[in-house]
């Protein structure tokens, strides 16, 4: 796990900050980013980041004391992000609840800090309170917009345009209030964009209300994003949401590529990077990694390296052949496996284009069926020509046929089959469901997320 933003050089902690901090990396904690409000903390940021390997830096004026950021001290900022453990502008913004500095100098002291995160190539760590027009205004004309939006102050529309915009967004302790909109909001936002944040010593989680939050206490807010999302485990939330503060603050997080991967209950098969379609949306044109597992393969695996990589996992609830390409481009493979797997005694699922019979030519639900159990058929779209258009088949506009073709056939041999749509904005998933409705398969529908 990893608090994206710390407070441990303040006070509150003055008599045990050493051992908050072993005690954080004790129970987990991967990194830490100190977070600078002002030149003083910003130099103790750095000066935390130079004692602990794991905790880095950021720095910054916060909108409450814009009014005292001068060229010089600006011009000292800049200095110190030049600094190997800095990794952001932050926490800079606007504070329109407080107003403790005026609003115009406030956005003056915004856009400057911008312009140097721009300078300087880095993201930002942004805190908006009552301002977020305000802010998303000054925000969206920026060209480069990575960065956090922290203690996300906003409903779901917010969150959405924040997301666009290209922020990811940090859910801390307030999350598990019985009365915050947090969880509400945490769940519409895509799991690829949330990092997790203490902001100690303040917003402790609902456990510790009251007393001083400290950075292991992320876990609470794990917990409560397993909530939040019932597909993923404690485990994957943990690893997507380092994942993605890895990604902001270029830090160093696990991103081996995977063979064999796990999301909840289900084990996954990545078999191939290859596909006869070239669909926009694909996770391979995406950045390579889906819930958080980087599936990047440098080579095909073979029957031996994914029997050995099953076997390093227990207690899962499926075996499902899928990957970052088409699987059934290694039909071959998929039987010989699925004939070894059978011991496990779990369902075992394949997600496939559909053009499984194209590219093998031949009948290849008649040989799946009684060896796999469930299918699930990428549909991509309505009709053949928007098939054609965004996913770009080898085969031709024809493929969309035989997708359904193939679908119906699953279903016929008696294999539990679905259909499935990513939500992208060509597509009309009414229509969609028609034409699965038309062949009695059920539909099911996945969120995009643009990039
Ligand atoms: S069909 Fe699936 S694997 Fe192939 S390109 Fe499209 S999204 Fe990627
Ligand atoms: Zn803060």
């Amino acid at each position: 796990m990893i608090d994206t933003h710390t407070h441990l050089d303040f006070s509150q902690f003055d008599s045990d900050r050493d051992d908050v901090i072993k005690q954080s990396r004790r129970n987990g904690l991967k990194f830490m980013v100190n977070i600078g409000v002002d030149l003083a903390t910003s130099k103790a940021s750095i000066e935390l980041a130079e004692k602990y390997k794991f905790i880095y830096a950021t720095v910054g004026y916060h909108p409450h004391d814009s009014k005292d950021l001068t060229d010089s001290i600006l011009a000292e900022i800049k200095e110190m992000a030049k600094h190997p453990k800095v990794v952001a502008i932050g926490e800079i913004g606007l504070d329109f609840y407080r107003n403790i500095s005026p609003q115009d100098i406030q956005k003056e002291a915004f856009i400057k800090q911008l312009d140097l995160a721009d300078e300087l190539n880095l993201p930002v760590v942004l805190h908006i309170r009552q301002a977020l027009d305000e802010a998303y205004e000054i925000l969206s004309r920026r060209k480069n917009r990575r960065g956090i939006l922290h203690a996300f102050p906003g409903d779901e529309p917010y969150a959405a345009d924040g997301i666009k915009m290209g922020y990811h967004i940090a859910f801390g302790g307030p999350i598990t209030y019985p009365k915050s909109k947090g969880a509400r909001v945490a769940g519409s936002v895509p799991s690829s964009r949330i990092v997790t944040e203490t902001d100690c010593p303040y917003l402790p989680p609902q456990k510790y209300r009251g007393k001083r939050n400290q950075p292991d206490y992320i876990r609470y807010v794990i917990d409560k994003l397993t909530e939040v999302f019932p597909k993923y485990s404690y485990d994957d939330i943990e690893r997507i949401t380092e994942l993605n503060a890895g990604q902001v603050f270029k830090m160093p997080v696990e991103d081996d590529p995977r063979v064999v991967y796990r999301i909840g209950d289900s084990l996954y098969i990545n078999l191939t990077m290859r596909c006869t379609n070239n669909c926009y949306f694909c996770p391979k044109n995406r950045g390579y990694h889906v819930a958080g597992h980087n599936l990047l393969l440098n080579r095909e695996p073979g029957e031996d390296e994914i029997i050995q990589g099953i076997a390093e996992h227990k207690d899962f609830k499926e075996i499902v052949f899928c990957g970052l390409g088409e699987p059934t481009l290694r039909a071959d493979l998929i039987l010989s496996l699925a004939d070894k797997l059978k011991s496990y005694k779990v369902p075992l699922r394949l997600n496939t284009n559909g053009q499984g019979s194209l590219i093998n030519k031949t009948d290849l639900p008649a040989k799946l069926a009684g060896i796999i159990d469930m299918v699930s058929v990428s549909l991509n779209a309505e009709n053949s020509s928007k098939y054609a258009e965004i996913s770009i088949p080898q085969f031709g506009q024809s493929s969309y046929t035989e997708v359904i073709k193939f679908a119906g056939r699953c279903k016929e041999l008696g294999l539990e089959t679905q259909f499935s749509v990513v939500e992208i904005p060509e597509i009309e998933v009414e229509e969609c469901r028609k034409v699965a409705e038309g062949a009695g398969i059920p539909l099911r529908v996945r969120k995009y997320v643009a990039i």
